[in-house]
């Protein structure tokens, strides 16, 4: 597979061209970024770390029919998927209070929801990604109304899957963020990234901080934390 032009760099991936106009290669980069770009730095091995995470996931979720852009893993910190026109809205997903929630609703860190809170976020940096709902969305007419009921379908679905994926490798999946798209054929699919830097992942026993909180928070080394969600993770796909 040919790497041809840089069509794209965001905050954490570059995306290049490559011989079929279908496909696009991702090379996932050591920046990283925090509190809309307020906190940036350069985290050795992040890039291959989170390459890798998102291809195990994203092939998970594959194997249980969620349809994504992921097609296979390249080389340690690149992927190829399918190209998706973005839908510019993130949605968010949430087992126990984290985050913005705590802030927002004076929750207490660490309470367990009853059942998942699914949230939109409007893709905009320069708005500072606020949080919508499903009237500005139609106000704003960023997607249909059916597809955004199957964005939150698959979500909840995907939620499922990740939660129980994770507490087989010891994980809780506090919260986590999704990007959903169009491929060429106009279908909707999971695109973009799953990995400590989308997912709050707490240590089942511990409670101890196993994601990009530890780089929010100054806590602890980005590498050797995503290291060690690598590592749980490569022992539960080697063990089936
Ligand atoms: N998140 C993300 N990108 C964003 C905003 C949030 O990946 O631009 C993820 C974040 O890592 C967490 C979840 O979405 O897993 C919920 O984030 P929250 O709303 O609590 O905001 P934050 O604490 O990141 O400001």
């Amino acid at each position: 597979m040919e790497k041809g032009q840089l069509v794209y760099e965001g905050k954490a991936k570059r995306l290049y061209q490559t011989d079929d106009a279908n496909l696009l290669l991702v090379q996932y980069k050591n920046d990283l970024t925090a509190f809309n770009g307020q906190k940036t730095s350069m985290e050795h091995g992040k890039g291959a770390l989170n390459n890798q995470i998102s291809s195990i996931l994203f092939n998970v979720l594959r194997n249980e029919g969620i349809p994504n852009h992921w097609v296979k893993q390249i080389s340690d910190d690149e992927q190829l998927v399918k190209h998706t026109d973005i839908i510019p809205i993130e949605v968010v997903v949430r087992n126990v209070a984290a985050g913005s929630l705590v802030k927002r609703l004076g929750l207490t860190e660490g309470e367990t929801l009853n059942a998942p809170i699914v949230e939109y976020y409007y893709k905009d940096d320069e708005l500072g990604d606020p949080l919508i709902n499903d009237d500005h969305i139609e106000l704003l007419n960023l997607v249909k109304q059916d597809d955004l009921t199957r964005m939150k379908e698959l979500s909840l679905r995907i939620n499922l899957v990740l939660v129980n994926y994770f507490k087989m490798c010891g994980l809780r999946l506090v919260d986590f963020k999704l990007e959903f798209g169009y491929d060429s054929e106009g279908s909707l699919i999971l695109s973009d990234e799953v990995s400590p830097d989308t997912c709050r992942l707490w240590d089942v026993n511990t409670n101890e901080k196993l994601d990009k909180d530890v780089f929010r928070q100054g806590i602890g080394s980005v590498e050797e934390t995503y290291t060690k969600v690598l590592e749980r993770l490569k022992g539960v796909v080697s063990h089936g």
